[in-house]
């Protein structure tokens, strides 16, 4: 079996860096020059661009994915009692936040093949008190929205899209209809985390939305709850996502689509290697959704994850599990019902390395190493 000599990583955020090297640097020097750190002209200008990209009216920048998510269920008006759906396979940040707000978690499974929230699952949830869906559009694909909207309408019911893990992706309704991901419920909201498909180079995030109103509510409270400086009208929080930050997102916006092509290519290559393997499930498409691979997610089974996990780390292979817990058997978050999905999931997932800088040979050394675990 062939060597390799350079290091995999999970994900190589240098390798990018230095494509795109002289750009940022000159974009972070102008704002270090500028000494405009805050709210300075590159938070207007990647937020125009990011609009423009996502075909949305208002992008509301802030300062990370989980502040995104309060400020988008603050800015609704929900209150202490009130009920929120979401799944019970995903980051803790995405029920974290309802707990924070004095809201109730509701936890749903989710489908056993594309690993997103169950939308019978969501309808046997719904009670009076059910104020809001939150679909996660977890590893890059987005979860059935044109189905979850129905729902939503009918019981007159918000939905906040978790979209940090699937920035850029599209979903194609019936009609033909195409929109981004996070730009089809009331709020979408994102994560420019350095390793999330938009990455900054520390913290950052972003709510969108079509509704005027809302747009100014989601700005008032990200900024203090202010509406006229010093005039604080409601309640609000800090989250500002930083000047620097902002410059680094507008370079790297203009590479967003080739580094989804990129992590495409990447999942076309461990599909072709592993499709029909019995101990290993290849990731289901979502049928009307694009797929930006932020993870690439195997099913294993009959297989002692742990010794896959040791055997590929001896040959300098990293891997990860997410997630390995459900939502509803954390301490934080311990829920009543019926979770077979994602129980079975969380025993049995599987993510390889996947970036937008991964070449050819390690590819080959990683799928080679992986099926001879096997044999
Ligand atoms: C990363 C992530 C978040 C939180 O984003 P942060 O910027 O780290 O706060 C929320 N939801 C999901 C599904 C994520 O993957």
């Amino acid at each position: 079996m062939a060597t390799l000599t350079k290091k995999i990583q999970m994900v190589d955020l240098k390798g990018q860096y230095l494509k795109i090297k002289e750009e940022v640097d000159k974009g972070i020097a102008e704002v270090i020059e500028s000494t405009a750190f805050i709210n300075g002209p590159a938070v207007k200008e990647f937020q125009a661009d990011f609009e423009k990209y996502l075909d949305v009216k208002h992008v509301i920048p802030c300062a990370n994915g989980t502040d995104a998510l309060q400020i988008a269920m603050m800015a609704l008006g929900l209150k202490p009692g009130d009920e929120v759906i979401t799944a019970d396979f995903t980051y803790v940040a995405t029920a974290e936040v309802i707990g924070l707000l004095g809201l109730t978690p509701v936890l749903v499974d989710v489908y056993p093949d594309t690993f997103t929230i169950d939308v019978a699952a969501i309808e046997k949830a719904i009670t009076p008190k059910t104020k809001a869906i939150v679909p996660v559009h977890l590893f890059g694909q987005c979860a059935e929205m044109e189905a979850i909207m129905e729902l939503a309408n009918k019981h007159k019911l918000y939905v906040i899209e978790d979209v940090a893990q699937a920035i850029g992706a599209d979903y194609t309704f019936a009609n033909g209809t195409r929109q981004k991901a996070g730009t089809i419920g009331t709020i979408g909201c994102t994560s420019f985390f350095p390793s999330k498909n938009l990455g900054c180079y520390g913290d950052g995030g972003a709510m969108y939305t079509n509704d005027e109103e809302i747009a100014k509510k989601l700005k008032m409270i990200s900024h203090h709850g202010q509406s006229v400086q010093y005039v604080h009208d409601v309640l609000g929080v800090n989250s500002r996502l930083d000047t620097m930050q902002a410059a680094i997102l507008k370079v790297k916006l203009k590479h967003l689509d080739e580094y989804a092509a990129a992590r495409n290519k990447v999942a076309a290559h461990y599909d072709k290697a592993f499709a029909g393997h019995p101990n290993m499930k290849i990731p289901v498409r979502v049928k009307n959704s694009d797929h930006v691979f932020h993870q690439y997610t195997l099913q294993l089974v009959n297989t002692d994850r742990t010794k896959l996990r040791e055997y590929l780390a001896e040959r300098n292979i990293p891997s990860m599990i997410y997630y390995p817990i459900p939502l509803h058997k954390q301490n934080a978050f311990k829920s009543e019902g019926s979770f077979p999905v994602t129980e079975q999931l969380c025993d049995t997932v599987f993510s390889l390395p996947i970036h937008t800088e991964m070449e050819e040979d390690t590819l080959q050394y990683i799928t080679d190493n992986v099926l001879s675990f096997f044999n």
